[in-house]
């Protein structure tokens, strides 16, 4: 966005800051001029003008706005003045990225390892101001590296791989148990998929369940866990699962994570015992992981590093290889134990399709989607399969149907309550239960002609001039741009032609819904019949399954040690996380996620501490 105006910078500002530094004014009274395409002169030091260029470019969850101040032949600063960048990934690597371009004087820096669409959006912006300011983009293009001591060797007792929920956990007890750790993180932020999750934590907890009148048990949430994952987790695991989940649920309030009192029901839990974060998505965990680590020597965090294999001598894991950003080698020596905590396996499509042996998705395919990060890749099943683990569940995949279609992951979604939308295909009907099962909604859409629908809202349940979407982007800006396949109408005729279905059958379709909220019967058994249809503007999006959560994983004991072939533990190896499997059975809870990676990380890292 380029401003066109001319201003007139009168340098009286100038002339007081020269005072203060004890220099003869000599500029009093010179014109300073407002460069085209800048909004504004400053001083930059005391005997420099620079220029601040406003520039708008796209960023991962909508349009960035960033100034950019130049000088004569210098980028001043940088200052992301509005971003819908993802909390505790996107908006980290904003911090990093500018760090660099600011340090090496250049826009040739080092994109964020899992977080490029970020890092690229604010090199493209700070390109795009020096264009807008004439100057020589050549001069701020050389390649800027940050200077980075690679050693070739390290050794700690504990060696995590994954800076996730379940790695940085089993740090935080190792390290207190006095073990010296190495956690290995392959991307340039921690938090893993955690970091992205909803906040949200499944306990048993009388203390607040019972004001609010919940009738709640570990015995009842292990019953709902091993029977809603249809009896296929193994009941050992799911038992210390739910026996420990009110333990850890103390254990983050004692690092510092505060949870909101009220006790919801998380989409997909079963039961009300599900604690929100207050803080937004997974940062409420990582953060006080992070804060807890940061403090300790014994604990080193090396990001932007991958492990590759791990180091087996006379039948015990002793270290892992890896492999630095810069692509040199490096060697992790481990006095006690490896722990395996690399997440699932969702953005291997190799991996996907060969595991995909249930049934139960038969559409998968190369252009099979998810929601997770980049760098959830199955590393850990393949590093633990290659030195002879068992896995264990690895057909079980869970599909979220909310994710972009074509990219899988689950911006620029509005209201997510299943009361106020409805979903239709292409030919303008309803297919599903909209308050139903996630694996049989994923189903159901995979089945619609073009495998998509659209998730559709009405104004008199949704307010579209207010609403804003779950990164904060306006509704009426995502609509304007049609961002991430929004489409809007004011009635249902023209709302019908702006996404391409018959007006006539989405006419039909929503008397007959509205219909089945006076009969209180649906034809496809939906239960939240509560919110009628009734007046435009009619606004909606559309989605696909994405692939969101893998069940299956490294077949571990209930003190996490990695079992062979033989069930017999691998000496020095433990697993954690979703990494794992023999919990979440065919489907996992929601809620029950981070209660996995708390959990099993904590026994993680007892045991690895304790190895001799
Ligand atoms: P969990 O919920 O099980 O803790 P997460 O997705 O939160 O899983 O975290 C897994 C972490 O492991 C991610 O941060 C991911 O980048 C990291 N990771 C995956 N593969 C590797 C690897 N080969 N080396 C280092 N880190 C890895």
């Amino acid at each position: 966005m380029k401003k066109k105006f001319m201003a007139i910078f009168l340098a009286l500002v100038l002339c007081l800051s020269m005072v203060a530094c004890n220099k003869e004014d000599t500029t009093s009274s010179e014109e300073v001029t407002t460069e085209e395409g800048a909004d504004e002169t400053i001083k930059v030091d005391s005997d420099d003008i620079a220029q601040v260029y406003p520039v708008s470019v796209a960023g991962f969850g909508g349009d960035m706005e960033v100034k950019v101040t130049l000088a004569k032949d210098k980028i001043e600063d940088i200052e992301v003045q509005k971003d819908y960048e993802t909390q505790g990934v996107g908006k980290l690597a904003l911090e990093l990225v500018r760090e660099r371009i600011l340090d090496g004087q250049s826009v040739n820096v080092d994109e964020v390892s899992g977080a490029t669409v970020s890092s690229k959006a604010l090199k493209k912006a700070v390109k795009t101001a020096l264009e807008d300011a004439n100057m020589d983009v050549e001069m701020f293009s050389n390649e800027y590296k940050v200077e980075t001591d690679y050693e070739k060797e390290l050794e700690a007792d504990v060696i995590v791989i994954g800076g996730g929920g379940a790695g940085l956990a089993a740090a935080v007890v190792a390290s207190d148990n006095d073990s010296s750790v190495i956690v290995i993180e392959k991307n340039g932020f921690l938090g893993g998929n955690t970091v992205l999750c909803g906040g949200i934590y499944n306990a048993p907890d009388p203390e607040f369940q019972e004001p609010q009148g919940i009738e709640d048990s570990p015995e009842l949430f292990y019953t709902q866990t091993l029977e809603g994952g249809d009896n296929v987790g193994n009941p050992e695991l799911v038992k210390v699962l739910t026996e420990n989940a009110y333990d850890g649920l103390q254990w983050l309030k004692s690092l510092g994570m505060v949870f909101e009192e009220t006790i919801i029901q998380g989409a997909g839990s079963l039961h009300p015992r599900t604690h929100q974060s207050v803080d937004p998505l997974g940062t409420g965990f990582i953060n006080a992981y992070e804060n807890n680590l940061k403090n300790k020597d014994s604990v080193q965090i090396l990001l932007e590093t991958t492990a590759e294999e791990l180091i087996e001598e006379d039948g015990k894991i002793v270290g892992v290889k890896g492999k630095y950003k810069d692509g040199s080698d490096v060697v992790f020596k481990a006095n006690k134990g490896v722990i395996i905590a690399t997440g699932g396996f969702a953005k291997n499509t190799e991996m996907v399709l060969e595991y995909n042996t249930s049934g139960k998705w038969p559409n998968l395919d190369e252009n099979t989607v998810s929601t997770n990060i980049d760098s959830i890749r199955g590393d850990g099943i393949r590093m633990a399969k290659e030195i002879g683990a068992d896995l264990v569940d690895m057909e079980q995949m869970q599909f979220l149907y909310l994710g972009i279609p074509k990219l899988g992951h689950i911006s620029g979604l509005v209201d997510l309550g299943a009361e106020n939308t409805i979903f239709i295909n292409s030919q303008g009907n309803r297919f599903v239960r909209e308050d139903g099962r996630r694996d049989l909604i994923s189903s159901a859409i995979f089945e619609q002609e073009n495998g998509q629908m659209y998730l559709m809202h009405s104004n008199n349940n949704v307010d579209m001039a207010t609403e804003t979407s779950l990164e904060g982007v306006p509704l009426t800006e995502l609509i304007e741009s049609h961002k991430y396949g929004w489409q809007s109408g004011e009635t249902i005729e023209e709302f019908a032609e702006n996404i391409g279905v018959p007006a006539e059958n989405l006419e039909k379709t929503i008397e007959e819904y509205n219909n089945s909220i006076d009969s209180q019967e649906d034809q496809f058994g939906r239960e939240l019949l509560t919110k009628k249809m009734l007046e435009g503007p009619y606004f909606a999006v559309p989605r696909v399954p994405s692939l969101h959560h893998t069940m299956g994983g490294i077949r571990i004991d209930t003190e996490t040690r990695v079992l062979d072939m033989d069930g017999n533990p691998i000496k020095g190896l433990y697993a954690a996380g979703e990494v794992t499997g023999g919990i979440h059975g065919a489907n996992r809870l929601g809620g029950n996620a981070v209660v996995d990676t708390v959990v099993f990380g904590r026994i993680a890292g007892e045991s690895a501490s304790l190895e001799k």
